[in-house]
């Protein structure tokens, strides 16, 4: 008799929330699982991040298959080994379901590429905190601040190297027990995919070195934000750039161009889905390095999209490492949603032609709303409240994600909020650092 294999393999979502949740199966049963999934419910894309229930269309009714995707499966050796699979939720006859945040970033690459012949590259850049912190002078980017974390870091970059999330770098950020790691960038969903497990892992791994991490998009109203900035750049189907052009002042290629003018244009109606908690909008004010206009910047930490800087002068060289980021994002999105979101808005620029605006060189905090129009700036949505009714509102991301989504979207938002009535500021940072 052959001897079953009862390690347990997770499957897991990155939900609507921008919670990992899932289901197991013992790892013997890959072959059969692989193809059918695991059970999943609808009613389940309306829990909260604080796992109440919004209003959901579904009820007690429905029954959907959770599929892990064999591209995705690792082994987390820590001191408990643990197999685990991103999947895909599937409808019983096995199409994508509308509201799986993985395939709605797979099917907003696909159709990008079926528009421009290009593959989208792009790398997450995430920053977090150690909670409980005492604010420490001489922390911020300090040595003493890195070299405290040295021994969780190293342990947490080779988790990172194992499950194919390729560490970039990692450095003690400017606030109390902030710090930051970068990915090298990866194509398509995978990019999304490194950034759940990478969320994933800094829990894993810190809370094992006694360390508590959140990734709430602020811990404390007076203090910095963690920010995602979302790098992007662009290949055709043989590997070669097509981000930068040289000649035009700031490097965009026509692509990149249309590219950023839809992210810009579209930028308040998704900004509900890239920066979905009410706190933060708290870190979406000016003079915090995060963004707070539809500004492209030129190497300007206060732009919501910014041209990064290469590190060359020869011509090949300077297309390959030519990218640039989205800053408006946080992570309490879903990495699939906020993928879904800002490449759908691209694609639209890319249909459109659509121009951005010419990089800001002033303090666009110093303007009055018509010194910001007569340059083609706004200021984005200030309270989650505002932005889901931009995105309410917006014909275009109802055409990109459906109106069922749209609705159930701003329906689970709804209940979210509601968790919150009533406290103030530092208690409903509290609430978020909870459970990011
Ligand atoms: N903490 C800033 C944010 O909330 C970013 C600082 C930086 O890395 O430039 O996005
Ligand atoms: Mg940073």
């Amino acid at each position: 008799m052959t001897q079953r294999n009862n390690n347990l393999l997770f499957v897991g979502t990155n939900d609507i929330a921008g919670i990992l949740r899932g289901k197991s199966f013992p790892v013997g049963e890959w072959d059969k699982r692989s193809q059918r999934g695991v059970g999943w419910t609808p009613t389940n894309v309306q829990i909260t991040c604080f796992d109440s229930i919004s209003d959901s269309p579904f009820g007690s009714f429905g029954d959907l298959a959770l599929v892990p995707d064999p591209q995705t499966r690792i082994t987390i050796d820590q001191d408990q080994k643990l197999d685990f699979a991103m999947g895909d939720i599937r409808t019983l006859e096995g199409a994508p379901w509308e509201f799986c945040t993985r395939s709605l970033a797979r099917r907003a690459i696909e159709e990008f590429h079926a528009l421009t012949g290009a593959t989208v590259l792009s790398s997450f850049e995430h920053e977090f905190q150690l909670k409980g912190q005492v604010p420490r002078p001489g922390d911020a980017f300090g040595f003493k601040g890195f070299r405290d974390g040295q021994a969780w870091a190293e342990a947490y970059l080779a988790a990172l190297s194992a499950a194919g999330c390729a560490p970039d770098t990692f450095m003690k950020e400017y606030g109390p027990g902030q710090y930051e790691i970068t990915m090298k960038p990866a194509q398509g969903i995978t990019s999304a995919d490194n950034a759940a497990i990478l969320r994933m892992l800094t829990h894993d791994v810190l809370t094992r070195f006694g360390k508590c991490p959140s990734f709430a998009p602020i811990l404390d109203p007076d203090s910095v934000g963690n920010g995602l900035h979302v790098h992007f750049s662009f290949l055709d189907d043989v590997g070669e750039p097509l981000t930068w052009e040289e000649g035009e002042e700031t490097g965009m290629s026509t692509l990149t161009r249309h590219f950023i003018g839809g992210v810009l244009k579209y930028l308040d109606q998704i900004l509900a889905i890239l920066a979905p908690s009410e706190i933060s909008y708290l870190r979406l004010t000016p003079h915090r390095w995060s963004a707070a206009y539809n500004n492209l910047g030129f190497r300007d930490r206060e732009a919501s999209v910014r041209i990064c800087p290469v590190t060359s002068s020869d011509p090949e060289s300077i297309a390959r490492q030519y990218n640039f980021e989205v800053r408006a994002a946080d992570n309490a999105a879903s990495p699939y949603l906020t993928l879904a979101a800002l490449v759908f808005a691209g694609a639209q620029g890319v249909r459109d032609a659509i121009e951005p605006p010419a990089p800001a060189q002033e303090d666009l905090s110093l303007l009055s709303p018509e010194a910001l129009a007569a340059k083609g700036f706004r200021r984005l949505p200030d309270s989650l409240g505002k932005a889901l009714e931009a995105l309410r509102s917006s014909e275009a991301a109802r055409g990109w994600f459906g109106d069922g989504f749209v609705d159930l979207y701003i329906a689970h938002k709804q209940g979210e909020l509601a968790q919150l009535e009533g406290l103030d500021w530092p208690a409903k940072c509290a609430r978020y650092a909870e459970v990011y």
